[in-house]
């Protein structure tokens, strides 16, 4: 049974700490900036056993190996980008499965942001690690890979169960959720929930994670019927 928290780090960035419970196994997703992250691991323990990076920006990937000299983890990250990611002691690929304590996680390849970038899916219970392809009422801009792609890899997280955690890497929901209002604006749900991401915000409350069934219902990416569909919202996003 593994539980996950966010942990706020740089100006909007979240790191992931996940901690399976029955063994005390850690890890920490996006380590970007060594010392918040540190503290977070210290205060949950002292332990990390994984560091999970999900592509090879530096707001995702740079106090990795401060975090690894501290505590001595395993660093997992996408083969297809070790080139250009810190050392990787596990090199991953779709379908990939990775351990934490008793719980597994299944790699998902979800290029579109960059060529190489992967998602986690642990399903006991059901949590997402989806870095920069999905953000909560948006996604991640096209910066090395196409409309195609991203659809592709948004089509992945659109099959998970709709109880799922979405931990992504960043607090956009409040900017995402101006735009989406804007592109879909009759959708009933969508305006419900911007109403309760505003008073989150207003309370100095982080909006993510979200749960899959919400952006399902409210987020017009992961609602794009096509391609097209898809790549004309990004780019109108893109000049929003
Ligand atoms: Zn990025
Ligand atoms: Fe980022």
């Amino acid at each position: 049974m593994i539980s996950v928290h966010p942990v706020p780090i740089l100006s909007d960035n979240y790191a992931w700490l996940l901690r399976d419970a029955p063994s005390g196994a850690v890890a920490i997703v996006d380590p970007a900036e060594a010392g918040p992250v540190i503290a977070a691991i210290e205060a949950a323990g002292g332990r990390l056993d994984l560091i999970l990076l999900t592509h090879h920006h530096a707001d995702h990937v740079a106090g990795t190996d401060a975090v690894r000299a501290r505590f001595g983890a395993r660093v997992a990250g996408a083969r297809a980008d070790a080139h250009r990611l810190p050392a990787l002691d596990l090199a991953l690929a779709e379908g990939d499965r990775l351990a934490l304590g008793a719980a597994q996680a299944r790699v998902l390849e979800t290029p579109g942001h960059t060529r190489g970038h992967i998602a986690f899916f642990f399903d006991t219970p059901a949590i997402l690690i989806c870095g920069d392809t999905l953000f909560s009422l948006g996604c991640g801009r096209l910066l090395e890979g196409t409309a195609a792609e991203m659809f592709a890899s948004l089509r992945k997280f659109a099959a998970l169960p709709a109880e799922t955690l979405v931990c992504c890497g960043h607090e956009y929901t409040a900017s995402n959720a101006r735009f989406a209002r804007h592109a879909d604006p009759d959708n009933a749900a969508l305006a419900a929930y911007a109403e309760t991401v505003r008073h989150r915000r207003a309370a100095g409350q982080a909006t993510v994670p979200s749960r899959l069934a919400d952006e399902l219902a409210c987020n017009p990416f992961l609602r794009a019927a096509d391609v097209a569909t898809l790549a004309d919202l990004r780019a109108r996003k893109d000049r929003f």
